[in-house]
């Protein structure tokens, strides 16, 4: 496979074309931001924890069945994948309060969410990515309603899947947020799940070993995620 130009570069990955017209090279790259861009540094190591860490991930969820963007690892920080369309939203699955959430309702942090709750963002920096509904997805065709219920039944058998995963492995899967897309005409898993778009918690102590120790200055960032990876089985080498 050649590696053709560059299409886009977002926050933490950039994308580029290939000599394939439906597939995608997706570099993760170093950079790590929080707040919108504001907080931006340079994390040694965490593009390719991350890239396997989503090989590994969306590998699993492909195999329960879950249609994945996922090909192939392509070297230490790149990966080939599906180029698909993409929906212009987040889909966030929360099965214990932290972050927005918790701000916006009022809630502790920790407490249970049961059953777990489902929300809606609009993808765009500019306005900060605000929360919206399914009326509004509708009325300016972000998507059409066979879609939203896709995006949200797979991001149920997501939680699914990955709650008893990282369970096996001692973790709490908190909250994540998923990126779907079109890909000839079917609805597809994009983007990422790596511990930079999900929160996961020891299971005994509740030790944060996610992004929010970039946001809250914890320190031990990608060693949080290295340990992550090899609670799980992920060949890092
Ligand atoms: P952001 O755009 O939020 O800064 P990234 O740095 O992760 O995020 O950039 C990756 C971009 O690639 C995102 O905009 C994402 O929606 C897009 N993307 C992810 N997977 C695919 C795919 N399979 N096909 C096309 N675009 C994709
Ligand atoms: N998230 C993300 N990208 C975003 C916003 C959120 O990956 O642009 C993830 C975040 O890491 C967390 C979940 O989605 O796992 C819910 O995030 P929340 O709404 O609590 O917002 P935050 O506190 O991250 O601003």
């Amino acid at each position: 496979m050649e590696k053709r130009e560059q299409l886009y570069s977002g926050k933490a990955k950039s994308v580029f074309r290939t000599d394939y017209a439906d597939k995608l090279i997706l570099h993760f790259r170093n950079d790590t931001s929080a707040f919108d861009g504001e907080k931006i540094e340079q994390l040694e190591r965490k593009g390719e924890v991350n890239n396997k860490f989503n090989a590994f991930i969306m590998q699993k969820l492909s195999a329960a069945g879950i249609p994945t963007h996922f090909e192939s690892l392509l070297s230490a920080q790149e990966s080939v994948v599906k180029k698909l369309t993409m929906l212009p939203v987040e889909c966030v699955v929360r099965n214990i309060a932290a972050g927005s959430i918790c701000k916006r309702l009022g809630l502790k942090e920790g407490i249970d969410i049961n059953p777990p709750t489902f929300e809606f963002f609009l993808k765009n920096d500019a306005l900060h990515d605000p929360m919206i509904n399914e009326f509004h997805i509708r009325s300016f065709g972000w998507a059409t309603d066979e879609q939203i219920k896709q995006m949200q039944s797979l991001a149920f058998k997501v939680n699914d899947v990955l709650k008893a995963l990282f369970a096996k492995a001692g973790l709490l899967l908190v909250d994540y947020k998923l990126e779907f897309g079109v890909y000839h005409g079917q609805l597809v898993l994009g983007d990422e799940f790596t511990p930079d778009g999900c929160r996961l918690w020891d299971a005994q102590t509740r030790k944060k070993l996610d992004k929010d120790r970039f946001r809250q200055g914890l320190g031990g960032v990608v060693e949080a995620y290295e340990e992550v990876a090899h609670r799980l089985g992920v060949d890092l080498s």
